[in-house]
């Protein structure tokens, strides 16, 4: 069960200042500052960014704000 987890200690793998922190909202596992959803298999939190899932209006991995804060 995902609810297991403590999602407090994993950060997004885009963001690579490693400060937002990933979030179980609802029952996606997302980044609470990018809102990439991560996939989940047999209950194992899936934190392979070719794996993950763009929010809505995002067609590129490089117009989020996990990705753009490590670009300055
Ligand atoms: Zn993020």
């Amino acid at each position: 069960m995902l609810t297991e987890y403590d999602f407090s200690v994993y950060r997004c793998p885009i963001d690579p200042t490693r400060q937002a922190k990933i979030i179980l909202d609802d029952i996606h596992i997302r980044c609470e500052r990018c809102k990439v959803e991560f996939k989940s298999r047999e209950g194992i939190p899936n934190f392979l960014v070719s794996d993950a899932i763009l929010p809505e209006n995002c067609s590129s991995i490089k117009d989020l704000p996990c990705w753009k804060s490590g670009k300055k």
